[in-house]
């Protein structure tokens, strides 16, 4: 990048949040997809306002901006695909400005992390669900981006579901606010909607306002062990079928269960085949009366052991437990090919019989596990990448696996959105005449394309 556009950048944000060393750009070459490109710069604004600025001055130099929460996304969304970009971290944007309990909304900045946001709501009786598993780290700006999911999505929905309405700085720098700050509204087209889950290509997020709920009064946690994975898949579309809706149902296979163990009752451990994560939310009532029916029709269906927490430190090591498989995963490999298929919840057993034939036929480390209650699985294959075999066969073990994910009607991403490493299956599910209305669509908003650009699209 040219010293003067440099020197521009500096003047807009002074030279303290303009960073240019070695050490700073490598750290923000990468997200948690394991692809990596090194930008020019990485730019640290303080509001919208200079936001607006920086990006002005890229349509007129033609730079690219890469919005970046806390870089947890799974698909390069936050990764430069081009040389000479700059990342625009959104981490000083971290003020709640409004948790207002008589209405039931919160104004926030996107750099808010999201479980702090959660245990801020909560000190006030209420409740924000969405909470994707890397909700410690993860940003509220981030996670709408994404429209990021998580555990809760089974009962209470995902991140588009609870923002009421946004600021967003548009690639051409004008500022807009969409949406409501009201319980609803339908005022001209859905602009907060089109947004939501744009991954960063239609504008950058500078505050979001969220609709909130009462926080419950109970919630129980139980771990359900079975000894084949097609019986945990059957009881999941099970209860799914008999109208109980639990707030969480986690699915783990068996390599998931090894690679977390030592947060693991050694019981479970060695019973476990697959397991499953349930958790209901409610009165204390009702969610005692949803635990003895959910325990009940999981030992109909054949569920070899059955354990309901007992306090608050053993739902947390469960938790503890799901939520380290993603990192501990690389004892298996060097490298993760992670996907995020979603499929009806009455196709789950189809599913997981594909995934074990695939696991048997290719010979490769396949580890499934994820957000079951919503039919959506993570799969990852741990390989090497410098093995040109091994990296060959997964390509075509992933191409396989998106058609079957299609022909069962579901969808090739739940939550982690496409970014870099899903587009050139995009087409697979999106149409020609759909594709060409979302790239008009970018070219109105983006007419240089500045920002993020090239990402989401087949090349
Ligand atoms: C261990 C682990 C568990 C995970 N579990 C889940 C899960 O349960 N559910 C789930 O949905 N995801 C999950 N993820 C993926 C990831 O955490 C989410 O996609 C999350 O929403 C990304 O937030 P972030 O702040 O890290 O965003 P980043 O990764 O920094 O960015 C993600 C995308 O959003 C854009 N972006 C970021 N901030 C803004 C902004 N303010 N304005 C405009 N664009 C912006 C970026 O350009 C990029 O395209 C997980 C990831 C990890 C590592």
């Amino acid at each position: 990048m040219k010293k003067s556009i440099l020197n521009r950048l500096r003047d807009i944000l002074g030279s303290l949040y303009c960073k240019t060393d070695m050490e700073d750009r490598v750290c923000y070459s990468y997200d948690s997809g394991c692809l990596h490109k090194v930008p020019d710069a990485i730019l640290f604004p303080e509001n919208a306002c200079e936001i607006s600025q920086v990006l002005k001055l890229a349509n007129e130099e033609r730079f690219c901006v890469i919005p970046r929460g806390a870089g947890s996304g799974m698909t390069g969304g936050s990764v430069p695909l081009h040389e000479g970009g700059v990342i625009l971290s959104l981490l000083r944007l971290k003020n709640i400005k409004k948790i207002d309990s008589d209405n039931f909304i919160s104004v926030v900045e996107p750099g808010v992390i999201t479980g702090l946001f959660h245990r801020e709501v909560e000190k006030t009786g209420l409740f924000y669900p969405p909470d994707p598993s890397s909700s410690d780290f993860c940003t509220l700006g981030g996670n709408a981006a994404e429209c990021a999911g998580g555990p809760h999505a089974v009962k209470y929905g995902v991140t588009k579901d609870y923002i009421l309405g946004l600021e967003v700085v548009l690639p051409t720098g004008e500022i807009i606010k969409t949406g409501v700050q009201t319980a609803k509204g339908v005022v001209g087209y859905d602009l907060t909607k089109l947004i939501v889950g744009s991954e960063g290509t239609l504008g950058v997020i500078t505050e979001l306002t969220l609709k909130l709920l009462p926080l419950p009064h109970a919630v129980c946690t139980m771990v359900v062990v079975f000894n084949s994975v097609e019986n945990a898949a059957t009881a999941v579309s099970e209860i799914i079928r008999t109208g109980i809706v639990p707030r969480t149902i986690e699915y783990m296979d068996k390599a998931s269960i090894k690679c977390v163990e030592k947060f693991l009752d050694p019981e479970i451990v060695e019973k476990a085949d697959a397991l499953l994560i349930i958790e209901v939310d409610g009165t204390v009532r009702q969610t005692e009366e949803d635990m003895l029916n959910l325990k009940e029709l999981c030992f109909a269906q054949k569920a070899v052991f059955v354990e309901t927490a007992k306090n608050k430190s053993e739902v947390e090591k469960l938790w503890k437990a799901r939520k380290s498989i993603s990192s501990s995963l690389f004892r298996y490999g060097r490298d993760k090919i992670n996907e995020d298929i979603v499929v009806p919840r009455n196709k789950i057993p189809d599913m997981v019989k594909k995934i074990e034939e695939l696991r048997t036929k290719s010979g490769l480390y396949i580890v499934s596990f994820g957000h079951a209650g919503d039919g959506n699985i993570h799969f990852n294959i741990m390989l090497d990448k410098t093995d040109k075999k091994a990296f060959k066969k997964a390509e075509l073990i992933i191409n396989e696996l998106f058609d079957y994910t299609i022909q069962l009607g579901g969808s090739i991403s739940g939550e982690h959105g496409i970014g870099i490493t899903k587009r050139s299956f995009i087409a697979k599910e999106i149409n020609s005449v759909e594709l060409n209305l979302m790239k008009k669509i970018k070219a109105l908003f983006d007419p240089n394309n500045i920002l993020n650009p090239d990402k989401i699209f087949p090349e």
